[in-house]
Order: structure tokens, then C-alpha cells, then sequence
């Protein structure tokens, strides 16, 4: 029984130590202490003995520091030497060029709620909304999506004309130079509202690139005094149209393999011989490089002369080239799919520039990869998880609408449970994107360039806004499918593979990037240690290591018992933020953060750097730091938006949803890790009772379906700022005006409902249904009026379009059978 009771007593001691992260020293001493009172009070002379012996075995090393160096630290140098993870000149550029934010938080094991908490509030100047409810209102009104899509493959001359008068390619631009000098979450935010609009995956991309990673953002950063004072007024004013050409035929993912190059040499630039260099590129996919003035270019620079200096090959280098320079061939266009904003290839042999087309000037040549890994993080924060955020958005108001308006077996659709579960997935997922979006624009602003987060951001938001584009689809049924002007949903699940692909294609984003940048980025310890490993001074890498070494010992010791002990309890006795509703939320987050931080640790300590070739295991890594990095951003939007109760069932299902994910994640690391102690060591450790989490509960489902169906402010905050055409009745403007007259009607459809049901009406038709409820008596003139009204009203919004055959040609064949004649 005293054996048992000591057993239990230094457990217990042990687990708060390593939770709190006690120094060594005192840890010793404490230990020392309980374990003289044992001796003294239980243990014979024999057990007493052993137990001293053991504890001066472990302690003794750990304690004296020569000894330490020697036998632990030193080895364990070179073993970590042996086992790291060996970057490529292109990976270290890419893990040096972003900053550490909250996502560095969810990796520390123990993230610090009161951070999150004092994270200022992202807000819009007076100006940056009225652009919101002016000119971005006005751009989509002038957007008709079917004439883009189907008819005319491209926006209007008007819409063009709009974008360029408004600065729409200026946000990022500072004023002084005529640009819009808009906040980064006002940038988003018009982003998202353009998304929500119905040719919003045709305008969004043409406004997101100039704005995003593309001359602008390079020449703002990087540009000489000249080319920023040549450039920027006339990209502001629209005088000048970007793109920017990375990807190649043969480097799409593999970014840094292009083959494309600029070899450094003497050439006649305006009459005036130059130094200059001669480029060949072949690049596909470039938006807006069919309309293009300016045509920004990643190539390889090559220096077989002599010309510069000694080195031959200077590296990837950014350039800006005319797009009238003779040679450079512009002009074609892809299509992509159900989203035809201009984007081609374009390429050029052997055409000559001077070095001043190098963006930076001369310092810069060789820096390009560096340039494009910093702007990146910047703009993968902010482009595609707007627009998809917008894209969401406008597809939950739309569905809700049409759920409530859709009648089968003499009720609303929305009324269905199969249909309730689809509605739940699309409120929760929209709730998620709006607050990832909402939180990494606001890094941004807060001058981060979090490559991490935006890699998260980019990747889930885009896959989120996808699957509530699939479920609006199998919601709408019938109607999704049947193309044209009537269709608002087709065309956003057509198009949802735009923004996987763009800017780190999704499957990439999630094997690769997430977790092996966070791996390294946000781990408190690695990228240091790895400093310090690869440090040619032994003796100064020694010193460093062997601080590093202990920290990070005691912060897998305090994972291993946070996680164990909040396995147990589920959190309950961990630090919660100040909102005591969400405190299970805060807790349960604490408990996987310590689980992230032990398996990741217990992973790469197994697989070293063969990790980084293990993808499935990475991905699974990166989606729970994923997952962590959803909940604590919707923790908090809901602050942010107000607390509101009634708010509180969304902040639950997408917590819940992902807890589920985040253990399913977690149990396919544990199933797959080929060390098989440290899998079965991480089981006992994050699962000591199992799994637990279940996902959201279909009553909490209906409840999010619910809201969908239900106008009022809730929804608003759900959906906001989303795009309806105030002018027309048509779209989002046309669903909810037939919602709320459903609504309205609904003791009045009741009424017939019952009538008919008991035989009083007879009509099969709907129409004639009302006809006969107003025969009767049953309906007073007032109300038959609205009923006929509402009638029309969903008849609006179940029509689906039909056409002639020869409208369904192409405007091309229609052409070319108009020219060629009969015969
Ligand atoms: C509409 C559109 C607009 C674009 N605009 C521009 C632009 O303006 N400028 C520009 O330079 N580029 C642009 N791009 C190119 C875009 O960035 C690339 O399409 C993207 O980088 C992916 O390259 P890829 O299509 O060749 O796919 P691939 O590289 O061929 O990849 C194919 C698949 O393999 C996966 N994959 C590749 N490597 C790995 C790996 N190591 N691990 C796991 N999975 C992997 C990818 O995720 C993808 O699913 C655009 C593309 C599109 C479709």
C-alpha cells in the first residue's frame, strides 16, 4: 500500500513538474525532498538505497555541466547532425522568408490564450468601407455573369473601364503614388465581397494579381527610387496592366526548377548600346497576361561572360519587360474552367533588355526566389481565402434561401434532415473560412508575413469554400445542374478548382508545406538546434546545443504530461481565455496543442529528415496545426464580432468538427509512424482513454440549418458583406426576397396546406390551389394577393433555364456559321 502510495506520489510530482516546466535545479530538489521523506518514512534500507542510487544516476549527469556536455550533449550533437533534415539552398530561402504568428503559438504545446485575446481588431477606415459599398457594389452590378461566362469569355469594356478608374489594382499601392493605400483586411474584404458576387470567379482573380504577388508588390519592396517612380503612378492609374510569369511548362509545383533564363551580355537598347541580358522563357497559365503592358518574369540568370563578376550561374532573378519589346509574345488565351478571366501563355527567344528591367536593379539579381517566397506569404494570406471566402458566402445565403423556397412533399426542403446536414456543413464551413480569412488578413496588417498560417489559410479555406460549393450543388439538385442565367450556383463549383490550384496547388500545400515549414518555422526549438548543428565553430555549436537540447527535453516532457493528464481530464484543469463560454473550447485546444507538440517531436526524433518524404505523415501533422490554428481563429471572430449567444452553436460546430479532425489526424500519425515503441509510447500518452471526440451532433446541425433559413442579424453576421443586386431582382437579391415572402406566408401556406389535406380544395396545381383557397373564402383579397405574389416568386427562383439550340453554340461557331452561309 506505501509502495503504491509513493508510486503515485512521484507520479503525481513528476506530471506537475513537467507540466509547469520547472527548472532543473529546482525540479532536483523537489524530488531530492519527496524522495528523503520516503525513505525516512517508508522504504526499507535495501529499496532506499536503490531508489538514491538511481535518482544520482540520472540527476548527477543532468546537473553537472562538464559531465553533461561531454556525455550527453556532445553526442547528441552528432547524432542530430546525422538526422537532420538537410534544407536545399531554395527550402532555407523559403523557411527564412516568413515571420512566426499565432500558428508558432499552437505549436508551443501551451498556447497563450491572453495573446489571442489582445490581438487588436481587424477595422475599416470610413474610406475603405465606402469603396466596399460604392465601387466594389457598382463593379459587380456591372458584372453579368452569364454574358462573361457563356457569351463574351471576358468582362465588358465597361466593367475594364470601371476597374482602371476605380484603382481596383491599386489597393496595395501607398497613395503617394496614386494608389488606394488600402489596409490589408480592407484588400480581403473586397476580395471576399467580389467572390460573393456572381461572376466573382471571373473579376476576382482580374483585380486579386496586380494586388497580389505580382510587379506592384515586388516593385513596392524591392523596386529602384526609379522604377517605383516610373511604375507604380501608372499601374495605380490602370496606364500600365501587369502579370506575372513564374510557372513553366516544365515547373509548375517545382517553382524553382524553371528553365527559363536571361544570359547577361552587351545589346543596343533605344538606339544606346547597353549592358543587358538576352531572355528565353516559355511560361503558361499567367493571368492577365493576354492584356498585359508589363510582364513581370522569374528566369535564371546566367553570367557565362564574365560580364558582372566571376560566378556563372547568379540565380533566379525578377525582371519587368515591356510587353511591346520585340520578341515578347503575348496575346493568346487559355480558358480556364467556367472562369474566363484573361489568363495565356507567353514567350520570347533570345529578346534582349537592359539590366535596368531587373526589379531592384542590379543588387537584386540572383535574389528573385527570396523576393517571391517573402511577397508570397503576403499575398497566399490575403487573395484566394477572400475570394473563396466570398465564394461561401454567397453559396450558404443562396442555399438557406433556396431550402426554405424549394418545396417537396408538401414541405420546405430545409425541413428535411438529409438536407438539414448539408445546410450545417455549409453554415459551419462558411463560419470557418470568414474567420481564417478574417484573422490572417489581420496578421498582415499586424506585420507579419506568416508563411505558415497563409499556407493554412490558402489550403483549408480554399477546400472549405470547395465543399460548400459541392453541398449548395447537391442541395439546389436539378436546378445547379441546368446552366444559364438562372443558375447562381453552377458556375462557383466549376470554377472552385481555380483557387485549389493557384499560388501552391492544394494537394502540395497540405503534404508538404504546411507541416514541413511549421515543423521548422514554428517549432520553439528546431530551427535553432539545426542553426547550432550546422555551425563549423564546435565548440560555440556545443554551447548553444546544449542549452537548446534541455529546453526542448523539458518542453517534450511537458507535452508528454500535459497530454497525458489533459487526455484524462480532457483539458479541464488547463488555462482557459476570459470568455467562460468558450472556456471548453480554449481547454480541448490546449489538450491537442500538447498532442501536436509531442508527435511532431516523437516524429521527426523517429524519422529525422526522412520526414520531410513522408507525406502522408506531414499532411496528417499539418492538419492538426491546421485545425488548431481554424478553432482559435473562430474563438476569435466570435469576440470579435460581439459574443453574441446565439452565435455560440457555430463556434461549437466548427470546434467540434475540428477536435474530430484533429484526433482522426492524429490516430493516422500514431497507425502510420514506423517506430512502433514511440507510436504505441504516443497512444498511452495522447489517447489514455481513447478517442473521444465526436464531431458536431445532428441536433446541433439542425440548429446551424436553422440559422441559414432564418433572416435576421445572425445570418448577417454568418454571411456578411455578401454581394445581391440591389438594382434587379435577380440572384441572391431574387431567392431572399421569395425566402421572406415564404416566411411571411407560412400560417397563410399552413392554411392551404390543411385545406387541401382535408379535402376542401381539390386543385392538384399549386397555382390553382390559391385560385380555389380564394373561391371559397379562404383567403381574403389581401391575402390572395400575397399569395399569388409568392407564387410568382418561387416560380423565379425553381425556373431553370431552356434555349434554342444554335444559343447554345459557342458566340464563335455561331459566327462562323453566320459568315460561312447555307451550303
Ligand atoms: C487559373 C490559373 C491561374 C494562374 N496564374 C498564374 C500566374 O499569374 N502566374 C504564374 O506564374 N502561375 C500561374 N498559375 C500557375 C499555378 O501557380 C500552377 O498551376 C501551380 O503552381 C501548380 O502547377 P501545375 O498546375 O503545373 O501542377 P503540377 O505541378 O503538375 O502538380 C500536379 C499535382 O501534383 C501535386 N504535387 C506536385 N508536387 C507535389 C509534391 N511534392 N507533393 C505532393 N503533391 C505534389 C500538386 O499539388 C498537383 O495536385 C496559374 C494557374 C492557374 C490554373
Amino acid at each position: 500500500m506505501a509502495a503504491l502510495f509513493w508510486f503515485v506520489v512521484f507520479l503525481a510530482a513528476f506530471l506537475a513538474l513537467a507540466w509547469h516546466r520547472v527548472r532543473l535545479g529546482t525540479a532536483t530538489g523537489v524530488i531530492a525532498a519527496l524522495l528523503l521523506v520516503c525513505t525516512l518514512t517508508s522504504t526499507g534500507l535495501g529499496l532506499g538505497l536503490f531508489l538514491w542510487l538511481l535518482f544520482a544516476a540520472i540527476v548527477v549527469p543532468l546537473n553537472v555541466t562538464a559531465i553533461r556536455r561531454r556525455w550527453i550533449t556532445r553526442p547528441a550533437l552528432d547524432l542530430f547532425a546525422r538526422v537532420l533534415p538537410t534544407l536545399s539552398a531554395t527550402e532555407r530561402t523559403a523557411l527564412e522568408a516568413g515571420t512566426v504568428w499565432w500558428e508558432g503559438e499552437m505549436f508551443s504545446g501551451a498556447p497563450d490564450w491572453r495573446r489571442l485575446e489582445r490581438l487588436p481588431e481587424a477595422e475599416l477606415s470610413a474610406r475603405e468601407e465606402a469603396f466596399l459599398d460604392g465601387p466594389v457594389q457598382q463593379l459587380l452590378d456591372l458584372c453579368d455573369e452569364w454574358r462573361i461566362t457563356h457569351e463574351d469569355a471576358d468582362l465588358s469594356p465597361e466593367a475594364w473601364r470601371f476597374i482602371k478608374a476605380e484603382r481596383f489594382w491599386a489597393m496595395i499601392i501607398p497613395e503617394r503614388y496614386g494608389g488606394l493605400g488600402f489596409s490589408a483586411y480592407a484588400h480581403s474584404c473586397v476580395l471576399a465581397k467580389l467572390g460573393s458576387g456572381p461572376a466573382g470567379g471571373t473579376v476576382g482573380p482580374i483585380v486579386a494579381v496586380p494586388n497580389s504577388l505580382g510587379p506592384a508588390e515586388l516593385l513596392m519592396h524591392y523596386g529602384t527610387e526609379a522604377q517605383k517612380d516610373h511604375y507604380l503612378p501608372r499601374l495605380a492609374s490602370g496606364d500600365e496592366i501587369p502579370c506575372f510569369g513564374l510557372t513553366s511548362p516544365h515547373a509548375g509545383s517545382d517553382a524553382g526548377a524553371i528553365p527559363d533564363r536571361g544570359v547577361v551580355c552587351h545589346g543596343e537598347w533605344n538606339g544606346e548600346p547597353v549592358l543587358g541580358m538576352r531572355l528565353t522563357w516559355d511560361k503558361r497559365y499567367i493571368t492577365l497576361a493576354p492584356v498585359a503592358t508589363v510582364l513581370g518574369l522569374a528566369i535564371r540568370m546566367y553570367d557565362p561572360d564574365g560580364l558582372l563578376g566571376d560566378d556563372v550561374d547568379l540565380g533566379v532573378t525578377c525582371a519587368l519587360v515591356p510587353t511591346d519589346t520585340a520578341g515578347v509574345h503575348t496575346g493568346r488565351r487559355h480558358f480556364p474552367a467556367s472562369a474566363p478571366f484573361q489568363n495565356g501563355p507567353t514567350w520570347g527567344t533570345d529578346v534582349f533588355v537592359p539590366l535596368d528591367c531587373i526589379i531592384g536593379g542590379r543588387a537584386m539579381i540572383g535574389q528573385g526566389w527570396r523576393m517571391l517566397m517573402e511577397c508570397l506569404s503576403v499575398g497566399r494570406s490575403i487573395s484566394l481565402p477572400s475570394g473563396s471566402t466570398g465564394d461561401a458566402i454567397a453559396s450558404a445565403r443562396l442555399t438557406g434561401a433556396y431550402a426554405v423556397v424549394r418545396r417537396q412533399f408538401n414541405v420546405s426542403i430545409g425541413r428535411f434532415e438529409g438536407v438539414q446536414e448539408a445546410l450545417a456543413r455549409i453554415a459551419g464551413r462558411t463560419y470557418a473560412c470568414e474567420s481564417v480569412r478574417r484573422f490572417t488578413a489581420n496578421a498582415v496588417d499586424l506585420g507579419e508575413k506568416p508563411s505558415v498560417a497563409s499556407g493554412i489559410a490558402k489550403y483549408h479555406v480554399t477546400t472549405l469554400a470547395q465543399q460548400v460549393a459541392k453541398d449548395a450543388m447537391d442541395v439546389h439538385a436539378g436546378k445547379a445542374v441546368m446552366l444559364g442565367p438562372s443558375n447562381p450556383v453552377a458556375r462557383r463549383f466549376q470554377a472552385a478548382p481555380v483557387n485549389i490550384t493557384v499560388e501552391g496547388a492544394n494537394i502540395l500545400t497540405r503534404s508538404m508545406m504546411i507541416f514541413g515549414q511549421g515543423a521548422i518555422r514554428c517549432h520553439p526549438y528546431v530551427l535553432d538546434e539545426i542553426e547550432a548543428a550546422n555551425d563549423p565553430d564546435r565548440e560555440a555549436a556545443l554551447d548553444a546545443f546544449d542549452a537548446l537540447l534541455y529546453a526542448h527535453i523539458g518542453h517534450d516532457l511537458s507535452a508528454a504530461a500535459r497530454s497525458l493528464v489533459m487526455g484524462v481530464t480532457g483539458g479541464r484543469t488547463s488555462a482557459a481565455g476570459r470568455v467562460r463560454e468558450l472556456a471548453p473550447h480554449y481547454r480541448a485546444l490546449n489538450r491537442y496543442s500538447a498532442n501536436l507538440a509531442l508527435v511532431a517531436d516523437l516524429a521527426m526524433a523517429t524519422l529525422g529528415g526522412s520526414l520531410k518524404f513522408r507525406e502522408s505523415l506531414s499532411a496528417r501533422l499539418g492538419d492538426v496545426l491546421s485545425y488548431l490554428y481554424i478553432a482559435s481563429a473562430t474563438l476569435k471572430r466570435f469576440v470579435e464580432d460581439g459574443a453574441h449567444a446565439e452565435d455560440l452553436p457555430l463556434v461549437r460546430w466548427v470546434c467540434e468538427d475540428a477536435f474530430a479532425a484533429i484526433e482522426a489526424a492524429l490516430a493516422g500519425v500514431i497507425r502510420h509512424l514506423p517506430n512502433r515503441p514511440a507510436a504505441w509510447l504516443a497512444r498511452a500518452l495522447i489517447f489514455p482513454i481513447g478517442r473521444r471526440a465526436q464531431g458536431p451532433s445532428d441536433a446541433l446541425g439542425r440548429q446551424l440549418a436553422d440559422m441559414l433559413q432564418t433572416p435576421g442579424p445572425q445570418r448577417e453576421r454568418l454571411t456578411p458583406r455578401c454581394y445581391a443586386d440591389q438594382t434587379h431582382r435577380r440572384g441572391l437579391s431574387l431567392f431572399e426576397a421569395a425566402m421572406q415572402a415564404t416566411l411571411d406566408a407560412a400560417d397563410l401556406q399552413a392554411r392551404l396546406d390543411r385545406a387541401v389535406k382535408n379535402g376542401e380544395i381539390r386543385a392538384d396545381h399549386p397555382a390553382e390551389r390559391i385560385e380555389a383557397a380564394a373561391g371559397r373564402g379562404l383567403f381574403d383579397a389581401d391575402e390572395a394577393r400575397r399569395m399569388r405574389d409568392l407564387y410568382a416568386l418561387q416560380m423565379a427562383v425553381i425556373h431553370v433555364d431552356d434555349f434554342d439550340p444554335a444559343e447554345m453554340q459557342s458566340v464563335v461557331a455561331r459566327e462562323r456559321a453566320q459568315t460561312s452561309g447555307p451550303g
